[in-house]
């Protein structure tokens, strides 16, 4: 089985890839721009590997793409590149637009360009895989959670681009026919997770004796998936998804963010002793602008109609993950040195963002 991953030097990429490399045996191309989010350290387990290589190229960039498929002839395409953080997209859009909106058009032409002139059976075979976010679905309240139908409401800059991709990549099935599968995940977390984001955020800041910026009254709840069940579903989907469908993934632990914050202040305190009580480092700033209430996933029809679960609940999986930040110093020393750290995602009046 030939896979080409992109954005495999991501957070979710990097875990696919490494499951799909070391545990499925699988040949695999990772094509990758290495932005500020990626970085080949993440891919340091599949460095020696016959069974992977790794292309830097942007998504955007229709000739490197062509070649890649053209040179590797991949039978699945998995399609992960794309600017993920949303403070930086309230910030400055226009990277989500190029990246998340343009780049995914490409990949589908060029995908599409490829498939055609395959012959039927490998045709047939052919699978893409859009992996997006359930950001798109907007807000929820106290009740309810999101199902394959609930309809498209983006809130923040990155979600609008990631809806926007996953209506191109329905589309290149519905009029195209190509070959493709959409999944829409909650909140990731585990290793390998750029330190911007609240979970590395947030252990490295409490390693550090840093203050703990929570958003607001930290109230606004998250439903958690460890990567590497998120990698693990990816597999299935793009294995026995059915076209032209889409796949929610979830972990069924929902937390508030607040909860989220405190519990990793407890196993810092346990596996961290010397700063505790960590918790005393908690400090409520300014809220996140368009900040969405509550993410909730309904993953009934992966786990019935593919047989996927989740393996870690919250509980095991944070641990785990406190437990490999402390462990993996020289994989995030040098990400955080070369980032500021400052707040971003405020909306300064009167200024351009464009
Ligand atoms: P990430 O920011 O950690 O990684 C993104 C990767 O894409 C990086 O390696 C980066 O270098 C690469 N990239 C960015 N622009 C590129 C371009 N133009 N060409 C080639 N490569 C480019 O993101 P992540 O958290 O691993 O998310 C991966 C995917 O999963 C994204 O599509 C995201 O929308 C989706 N997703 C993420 C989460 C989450 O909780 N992190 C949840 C659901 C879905």
């Amino acid at each position: 089985m030939r896979v080409l991953v992109t954005g495999g030097a991501g957070f979710i990429g990097s875990a696919v890839v490494r499951y799909l490399v070391l545990e499925k045996g699988y040949e695999v191309l990772t094509v990758d721009k290495l932005t500020y989010a990626g970085t080949l350290t993440s891919l340091k387990a599949v460095d020696n590997q016959q069974n992977h290589r790794f292309l830097k190229a942007d998504i955007c960039d229709r000739m490197a793409i062509a070649e890649a498929f053209e040179s590797f002839k991949p039978q699945r395409v998995m399609h992960l590149a794309a600017e993920s953080h949303v403070d930086r997209s309230i910030t400055g859009a226009r990277d989500f637009v190029e990246t998340n909106v343009i780049g995914t058009f490409n990949m589908l032409e060029c995908a599409r360009t490829f498939w055609s002139a395959l012959p039927m059976d490998e045709r047939e075979a052919f699978r893409f895989l859009h992996v997006s976010t359930d950001e798109v679905y907007g807000s929820l309240g106290e009740e309810g959670l999101f199902t394959e139908e609930t309809p498209y409401d983006p809130s923040s800059p990155y979600s609008a681009s990631k809806a926007s991709s996953d209506h191109l990549a329905k589309a290149w099935a519905r009029t195209y026919g190509l070959p493709v599968v959409v999944s829409n995940c909650s909140n990731n977390y585990g290793p390998y997770h750029f330190p911007e984001k609240l979970i590395p955020l947030m252990i490295l800041n409490a390693l550090d004796g840093k203050p703990l910026p929570v958003y607001g009254n930290g109230t606004n709840i998250r439903d958690w998936l460890y990567v590497e069940d998120h990698a693990r579903a990816l597999d299935v989907i793009a294995e026995r998804g059915r076209i032209g469908e889409t796949y929610n993934v979830g972990g069924r632990n929902e937390r508030r963010n607040i909860d989220v914050v405190e519990r990793i202040c407890a196993l810092m305190d346990k596996l961290h002793p010397a700063g505790a009580p960590h918790a005393r480092l908690i400090t409520h700033v300014t809220d996140r602008p368009g900040h969405d209430a509550r993410y909730a996933i309904d993953a009934t029809k992966l786990e019935e109609e593919l047989g996927w679960k989740a393996q870690e609940n919250f509980d095991t999986g944070i641990e785990k993950t406190v437990a490999w930040y402390l462990e993996n110093r020289w994989w995030w020393e040098p990400l955080r040195a070369g980032y500021s750290g400052t707040r971003l995602g405020l909306i300064e009046p009167k200024k351009a963002t464009a």
